[in-house]
């Protein structure tokens, strides 16, 4: 079974809709996100599930290997680097409010 480059853990590749190798988490998951199921040629597929096309029989929700892997966590989970406008204009209208008073 492959393994991830950067956890050392087991992974499932899959292709995704758009062509993509996705790593999944090797053992199913209710709570997952992705539907994946195997083709004719062995090749497993994931898909994302929606309403039009909920899960179905021949599918089994996994979780992408991402959303657990321990240094892939850390890099895609940093807080934004720029402050939304919002708080910067709340910060002007205090010291607008103080100044009257
Ligand atoms: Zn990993």
């Amino acid at each position: 079974m492959p393994r991830c480059l950067d956890c050392r853990r087991e992974v499932l590749w899959t292709v995704t809709d758009a062509g993509k190798r996705l790593a999944v988490d090797p053992e199913p998951d209710e709570t997952g996100n992705t539907a994946v199921y195997r083709d004719g040629t062995g090749t497993r597929r994931s898909r994302r599930p929606s309403e039009e096309l909920p899960l179905m029989a021949w599918e089994k929700l996994y979780v992408p290997h991402v959303a657990t892997c321990p240094p892939r966590r850390k890099t895609t989970q940093k807080s934004p680097a720029v402050l939304p406008p919002g708080v910067l204009d709340l910060a002007a209208y205090r010291r607008r409010a103080g100044g009257r008073s």
